[in-house]
């Protein structure tokens, strides 16, 4: 299900209107709407994964071009990459770990919804069953 662009609460659809409702702040929204914040969302998201892929894998291709190129580099900046390194690590640390935190979420929200919907399932079944 997608999720309201104001509050982030999981939106109900109301099929009656064609309008997706938010339980949490009562703001309604149309298909289109939503589909379309679905939409740049998920370009966003994608785009950003590109970039991210594309640099990694220069650097990969410099790395292999230039296999003693970090140990080079290292020996003859050792002070400056240390405070470099330590530096971006501090920098990015929260970031780092937020990440981590986020891929979590997501990953639970996953399993949630996926067992939520083998509970529905199971309960469509069910009644035919005890009826039989
Ligand atoms: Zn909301």
């Amino acid at each position: 299900m997608p999720r309201c662009p104001n509050c982030n609460y999981e939106l109900t659809f109301l099929e009656k209107r064609h309008k997706y409702k938010c339980a949490k702040c009562s703001s309604l929204f149309t298909e289109e709407e939503i589909k379309l914040k679905e939409f740049n969302k998920f370009n966003k998201t994608e785009r950003a994964k590109g970039k991210k892929q594309e640099r990694k894998k220069l650097n990969k291709k410099f790395r292999k071009d230039n296999p003693n190129y970090s140990s080079i580099y290292y020996q003859k900046n050792k002070e400056k990459s240390n405070k470099v390194s330590k530096k971006y690590y501090g920098k990015h640390r929260e970031e780092t770990l937020k990440e981590k935190a986020e891929e979590y979420k997501d990953k639970q929200q996953s399993k949630k919804e996926m067992i939520e919907k083998i509970i529905i399932k199971c309960m469509q079944i069910l009644p035919t069953f005890v009826l039989a």
